[in-house]
């Protein structure tokens, strides 16, 4: 059973050499355990924050255990009545081939396969999927006809988001870095439109691109990754506007994002709220649901970042907390 440790913090940016691949052991079941073989892993950028030790809602990850993460696999051997070989299930085996997971306690979830593809149980109809779900519904509330905005569009987070938005009759408009993805969130997630802030050197510039995409101003934002692209939206946004503040990407390396224009909070009387998905499990049902919905009936077809083979793992991360990921990044082992 191959895997990946935790081997040191990073000072400064992550690399490649915070992590070491280690053979280990897969112990003999026990009463009640189930051998679950991966066939995904999901690589997310709150693992960024979780190889430091600096205080944050969640505990960091410790050093020289398997890098915690979302998994999706097969059982091959079960100990549970809960379980039996073959099933296809979703949990959190952490960076490696096989997971012995306790079926009571390991939060293990069988997933249906026959309209959704296995894989998309780590973005879409996932985890990334109820963040959208979450921060859109619960907190935005759009109203039919409003305008929701949303960073990082092509993502697994934002593609669910714009998808959601115009499900709900709202005026969907991505921001995304380049040509290719801002084509991909028009043309195929069929967002009214997507703004590439890679062309503006400031956040000025960036506004006035927006006031084009948003002739009616901004009435939601869900924010996914901080610094000038939050503060060129705040400059268009509505009064009693809402901010969901879902990430700050462009923060976890340790780049100060200051805030620009916080008067604006008050001048435009805004409401902003920020969130953690996994504080909300009472909601994933029925999230999970309208998603599940939305991806098996071909209405959301999202893109994934496929890294083949457990090696390409390290990699693979570091990339998406450069924004080379293109849609959902997992890593393919079976
Ligand atoms: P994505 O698939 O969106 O990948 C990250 C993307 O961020 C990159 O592809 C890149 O796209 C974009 N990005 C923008 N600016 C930067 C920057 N300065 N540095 C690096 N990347 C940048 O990831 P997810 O959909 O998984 O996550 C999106 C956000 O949601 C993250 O901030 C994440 O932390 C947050 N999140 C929050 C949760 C919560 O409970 N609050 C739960 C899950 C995710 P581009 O090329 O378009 O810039």
């Amino acid at each position: 059973n191959r895997q990946f440790l935790l081997d040191s913090r990073p000072q400064g940016e992550a690399r490649a050499d915070n992590f070491k691949l280690v053979t280990g052991d897969t112990p003999a079941l026990k009463e009640g355990e189930v051998l679950v073989r991966h066939h995904y892993l999901s690589l997310d950028p709150y693992m960024r924050g979780r190889m430091d030790d600096a205080k944050s809602y969640a505990a960091p990850q410790p050093l020289g255990q398997v890098m915690q993460g979302g998994t999706v696999g097969e059982v091959v051997e079960s100990r549970s009545p809960r379980f039996q070989a073959g099933d296809k299930v979703v949990g959190m085996g952490g960076w490696q081939e096989y997971a012995v997971v306790s079926a009571e306690q390991g939060g293990l979830r069988k997933v249906d396969t026959t309209h959704v593809p296995l894989s998309h149980y780590l973005g879409a109809v996932g985890m990334p999927g109820v963040t959208a779900w979450y921060g859109l519904t619960q907190i935005i509330q759009p109203k039919a006809g409003q305008t929701v905005v949303v960073s990082a569009a092509s993502g697994a987070v934002g593609s669910a988001v714009g998808v959601l938005a115009k499900q709900r009759g709202c005026r969907a408009v991505g921001i995304a870095g380049g040509p290719d993805k801002c084509r991909y969130v028009e043309q195929e997630l069929g967002f009214d439109a997507c703004v590439d802030y890679r062309q503006y050197a400031d956040a000025p510039s960036l506004a006035r691109a927006l006031k084009e995409a948003c002739p009616g101003g901004i009435d939601g934002l869900f924010e996914n990754v901080g610094g000038m692209v939050l503060d060129a939206v705040m400059l268009r946004m509505n009064d009693f506007g809402r901010i969901a503040v879902c990430g700050m990407i462009a923060g976890y390396e340790g780049k100060p994002i200051p805030l620009a224009y916080p008067q604006v909070i008050l001048r435009s009387r805004l409401l902003v709220q920020g969130f953690i998905v996994s504080e909300h499990m009472e909601l994933w049902p029925q999230g999970l649901q309208e998603l599940g919905q939305l991806v098996g009936s071909g209405k959301f077809r999202p893109r994934e970042s496929v890294a083949q083979g457990l090696e390409s793992a390290p990699d693979a991360f570091l990339g998406m907390l450069k924004g080379r990921n293109f849609g959902k990044q997992v890593v393919k082992l079976v």
